[in-house]
């Protein structure tokens, strides 16, 4: 509230920002010519010597309200350029920052081919901020290729940070995250984005075209496997309903995509893409259903024979989980398969009866 009416007094201010001063000269040069056709009058009827004739004095006055407009131009130029270089200011302050992730001096380069998406994560412990309590604290667990992890836990347990870890968004503070035995630091990020694909909940359309949009995933990738993954993700016939088809343009100033389609294009540049790790985070929105079970299906596809990370909202992610990790508080309370955990009637339990329980059973493929 405070905040937005600083910017409220902030933009007033902009506004007013040397108004009185353009006021004052363009009111000066709107009564100028009726100075000029004063004076010339007075000179006329006086009959001076050397006077200005008719022809003159009405080209002059023309003339002059011609060269006025870009003068009174020029000096607005004057308000939006300070306004600009105080942008730039701040732009420049931005591309200045240092880069925290980098990649190390020899930092081996895998094929995207040769990742087998073995994970480990080891004794992780990382914070936002120095001081602040940790995120997560002393986190431990692997998947071997092809596995299922499923996180779960409350708000605010650490789940999305461990993707973001996973990801190399972020560096470890303490411990270490491996793929296929590697420190994530020892790789080359060019490594890590080859072998990973995510797809959260907040998909970003680029102002371009579906298919571009999609490409991202696979520059060179064939109009048949586009399509074909179009398909998979269950957005082609959506797409295809578009004005221009693949060709429409998308993004902020495009079309808007609604929130499930958006997510089934991050689907379908994952399928393109065919990396060895998923990261997903499971959409918390409601879908009618029918785009439900189509989200569904391109995921349990998507996740066939690759190692996944998932946020799990859904009951089936859990039931077909090869290991659950339960976080609460950045520390990892229990873990197991559905079964071994009910069995223990611990906090996994509880969880379950109040989130994924009463989730219809027609969800679980
Ligand atoms: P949710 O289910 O609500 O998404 P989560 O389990 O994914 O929660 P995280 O988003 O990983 O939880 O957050 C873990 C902790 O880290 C929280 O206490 C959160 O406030 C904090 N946190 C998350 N992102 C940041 C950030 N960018 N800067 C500082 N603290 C953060």
């Amino acid at each position: 509230m405070v905040e937005t009416s600083r910017l409220t007094n902030l933009m007033i201010r902009q506004q007013m920002v040397g108004r009185w001063f353009f006021g004052f000269i363009q009111t000066f040069f709107a009564i100028l010519p009726a100075g000029v056709y004063l004076m010339a009058g007075v000179v006329l009827h006086a009959g001076l010597k050397g006077g200005v004739s008719v022809g003159t004095l009405v080209s002059f006055t023309t003339f002059q309200s011609a060269l006025f407009f870009p003068i009174g131009q020029l000096l607005n130029i004057q308000v939006e350029l300070q306004g600009a270089l105080a942008l730039f200011d701040r732009i420049f302050q931005y591309l200045d920052l240092p880069i925290e992730i980098a990649d190390r001096p020899g930092a081996i380069t895998i094929p995207a081919a040769a990742i087998k998406g073995q994970i480990g994560f080891e004794n992780v412990t990382f914070s936002y901020e120095p001081g602040i309590t940790p995120a997560v604290q002393g986190v431990t667990f692997g998947a071997d290729p092809g596995q299922l992890v499923a996180l779960v836990g409350p708000s605010g347990a650490g789940k999305s940070t461990l993707t973001y870890l996973m990801a190399r968004l972020y560096d470890v503070d303490q411990g270490r995250i491996t793929l296929d035995g590697h420190d994530l630091r020892d790789l080359t990020q060019a490594t890590l984005r080859a072998a990973i694909a995510v797809v959260t909940q907040e998909t970003f359309i680029f102002h371009s075209t579906i298919r571009e949009n999609l490409l991202v995933g696979r520059p060179n990738a064939t109009e048949e496997e586009l399509i074909a993954a179009g398909k998979a993700a269950a957005i082609h016939d959506r797409i295809m309903e578009l004005p221009g088809g693949y060709d429409t343009v998308g993004g902020e100033r495009g079309y808007r995509l609604s929130g499930g389609e958006k997510q089934r294009v991050a689907l379908a540049r994952a399928i393109l893409k065919n990396p060895r790790v998923l990261i997903l985070d499971e959409a918390t929105s409601a879908l009618d259903s029918h785009s439900e079970r189509a989200i569904q299906d391109a995921i349990s596809q998507l996740m066939e024979g690759r190692t996944t990370i998932a946020i799990a909202h859904r009951l089936s992610t859990i039931l077909a989980a090869d290991l659950i990790v339960m976080l609460d508080h950045g520390h990892i309370v229990e873990r197991g398969t559905h079964t071994q955990l009910m069995a223990q009637g611990g906090a996994y339990s509880r969880l379950y009866l109040e989130q994924f329980a009463r989730q219809p059973l027609e969800a679980v493929s």
